[in-house]
C-alpha cells in the first residue's frame, strides 16, 4: 500500500505591540524581572474590564491580509474555560466561532513550481503566564499573562516534512517584513503544534491525527514530523495505524517523539461569548484600505526580481532572507546602468545597455554583491542600513569590473577598502595605484607560474621570512624578462600571499 502523509500547522505568534492584549502592561517578557508588567486585569482581579488593544487588532488583520484571508466584516471573542495555574481568570480570551480571518491561502514559489497552502483561520487570544518547575515548588511568571498572541491554523496541505518548514519559514519573513513580531522561535515568540497522520495514496478521508509539541526551530519541525512519518509508515504496514488521536513531544536530544496523552474525545472548553467586550467590526473600506498599506510580500518580489533582472530562484531566496538588501541591490542595480550610459566605453542609452548586457551585469553583481559583499557583511555582524558603501559607490565600483579597468584580486581589495572606510572605489584605485594596466593580466600569469613552480619558497614567505620576496620577484622579473614592473611585481606578490 502507497501511504501518503498529511500535515497541518496550528501557529502562535506573539505581537510586537506596546501594551497587552487587554491592559496598558508593558509588552515585554522579561526573565530577569518575573511579575513586574502586571496589573490587576491580566492576573485576573475581581471586577475588572478588559480593553482591546487598537494595535493588536490592526496587526492581526495585516498578517490576514499577507496571508490572503478573507477579514471578517464581524467578529467577536469568547472565553475559553480551563483550569491550570498559569491561567488566573479559570479562561482565556480567545476567538471561537466567529474568528477575526477565514479562509485563505499563502503561495510560494519552489524550485519547480509556485505552491499554494491553505489556511483555515486567523484569532486573536492572550497569552498565558509561564510556569516555571522546580524540584520542590513551581513558579508562575505572570509578565507573560495577556500578552498578544495571534493563532494562525493551517488546512491539512502539506504531504512531506519540509513542506511544513518552508511555510513557516515564510510566515516568519511576513512577520518580520510587517514589523508585527520578531517570530523568533528559539524564544518562542513563533510557536509551532504540528498535526500528522496517513493515508493510503487516492483515499480522501483523514484518520486520527498524532499533534506533536515541543517544535522550537525550523530544524525540530522538519525532523520530528520525519520521525512521525517513519514510525507511523511502520504502523500502518503492521495494521496497527493509530485509532485515537494523541499528543506527542519532541525530544530534542534523543530526537525521538514521545507519548504525552492520548485523546478519547474532544475536550470540552465551555466556550462562550466574553460579555465585557464589544464585537470588533470592520467595513470594506478600513479593510481595502488596510491591504493598500501592505509592504510587497516575499513571494510576490521573489517573482518581481526574477522577472525583471533575470536572477535565479536561489539568489532570490538569498536576497530576500536579508532584510533591506532587495532594496539595497535595486538601487545599485540602477546606479549601475546610468554609471555605464556615462561611461566612453559602452553605447547606447540606459534602456538599451540593460537590454544588450543584462545577463553580463547581473553576473556581475551576484558575483560582487551577493558572495563577496554578503560574506564582508556576515563576517562584520553589521546590517545593510549600518553599511558604508553607498548604492551610487557600489555601483562605480562595478562598472570598472565590467570595463576590466581592475582585476579580480584588486576588486577584492577595493571591496574591502570600501567596506571599512565608506570611500569612492575611484579613489581607493588612485592610492593604491591598484589600475589593471597593459599586460597586467601577463603579469599576472607570471606571478602565478612562479608561485606555483616554488611551493617551499612560498611557504617560507608566508611563515614570515621577508628576505624570500626578493627571490620571488627575481623569479617573476627573469620570467618577465626584464618587462615586469618590479613594484608591481612586489605589490601583487603580497596580495596573493596575503
Ligand atoms: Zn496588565
Amino acid at each position: 500500500m502507497q501511504l501518503e502523509t498529511i500535515i497541518g500547522l496550528e501557529i502562535h505568534v506573539q505581537l510586537k505591540t506596546k501594551s497587552k492584549m487587554f491592559c496598558a502592561c508593558a509588552n515585554e517578557f522579561d526573565k530577569t524581572s518575573p511579575n513586574k508588567n502586571i496589573c490587576s486585569i491580566c492576573t485576573g482581579q475581581p471586577g475588572v474590564l478588559p480593553v482591546v488593544n487598537e494595535q493588536a487588532l490592526k496587526y492581526g488583520v495585516m498578517i490576514a491580509l499577507a496571508l490572503d484571508l478573507r477579514v471578517n466584516k464581524w467578529s467577536k471573542f469568547d472565553r475559553k474555560s480551563y483550569f491550570y495555574p498559569d491561567l488566573p481568570k479559570g479562561y482565556q480570551i480567545s476567538q471561537y466561532d466567529e474568528p477575526l480571518a477565514s479562509e485563505g491561502e499563502l503561495k510560494i514559489l519552489l524550485a519547480d513550481s509556485e505552491k499554494g497552502f491553505g489556511i483555515e483561520r486567523l484569532h486573536l487570544e492572550e497569552d498565558a503566564a509561564k510556569n516555571i518547575h522546580t524540584k520542590d515548588y513551581a513558579l508562575i511568571d505572570f509578565n507573560r499573562a495577556g500578552m498578544p498572541l495571534a493563532e494562525i491554523v493551517t488546512k491539512p496541505d502539506f504531504r512531506l516534512p519540509a513542506e511544513a518548514r518552508i511555510f513557516l519559514q515564510e510566515l516568519k519573513l511576513i512577520l518580520r517584513i510587517l514589523k508585527v513580531s520578531d517570530a523568533d522561535m528559539e524564544k518562542g515568540q513563533l510557536r509551532c503544534d504540528a498535526n500528522i497522520s496517513l493515508r493510503s495514496v487516492g483515499d480522501t478521508s483523514l484518520y486520527p491525527k498524532t499533534e506533536i509539541k515541543n517544535l522550537n526551530s525550523f530544524r525540530a519541525v522538519e525532523k520530528a514530523l520525519t520521525y512521525e512519518t517513519t514510525r507511523q509508515t511502520e504502523l500502518w504496514n503492521k495494521d496497527e495505524r493509530p485509532d485515537t488521536e494523541s499528543t506527542r513531544g519532541w525530544d530534542e536530544k534523543k530526537q525521538i517523539t514521545v507519548l504525552q496523552r492520548t485523546k478519547e474525545g474532544a475536550s470540552d472548553y465551555r466556550y462562550f461569548p466574553e460579555p465585557d467586550l464589544p464585537p470588533i467590526v470592520f467595513s470594506q473600506k478600513e479593510i481595502e484600505q488596510m491591504k493598500s498599506e501592505l509592504p510587497e510580500l516575499p513571494n510576490d518580489k521573489r517573482k518581481r526580481l526574477i522577472n525583471q533582472y533575470g536572477f535565479k530562484l536561489s539568489d532570490v531566496n538569498i536576497i530576500i532572507s536579508i532584510p533591506g538588501l532587495a532594496e539595497y541591490i535595486e538601487k545599485v542595480i540602477s546606479e549601475f546602468v546610468a554609471w555605464l550610459e556615462a561611461s566612453d566605453g559602452v553605447e547606447g542609452s540606459s534602456m538599451e545597455i540593460w537590454e544588450q548586457h543584462r545577463g553580463k551585469v547581473v553576473k556581475i553583481v551576484v558575483n560582487w554583491l551577493l558572495n563577496n559583499f554578503i560574506q564582508l557583511l556576515n563576517s562584520s555582524g553589521h546590517e545593510i542600513q549600518d553599511v558604508n558603501i553607498t548604492p551610487e559607490n557600489f555601483a562605480e565600483f562595478l562598472t570598472l569590473i565590467f570595463e576590466r579597468k581592475v582585476n579580480s584580486s584588486a576588486a577584492q581589495m577595493i571591496l574591502e577598502e570600501m567596506f571599512k572606510t565608506g570611500k569612492d572605489p575611484s579613489v581607493i584605485l588612485e592610492e593604491e595605484n591598484l589600475q589593471q594596466e597593459s599586460g597586467g593580466k601577463k603579469l599576472e600569469q607570471w606571478i602565478d607560474e612562479v608561485i606555483l613552480e616554488n611551493p617551499g619558497q612560498v611557504e617560507e614567505f608566508k611563515a614570515g621570512k621577508e628576505p624570500i620576496l626578493k627571490f620571488l620577484i627575481g623569479m617573476t622579473m627573469k620570467k618577465s624578462r626584464g618587462k615586469a614592473d618590479p613594484g608591481e611585481v612586489d605589490k601583487i606578490i603580497r596580495v596573493k600571499l596575503k
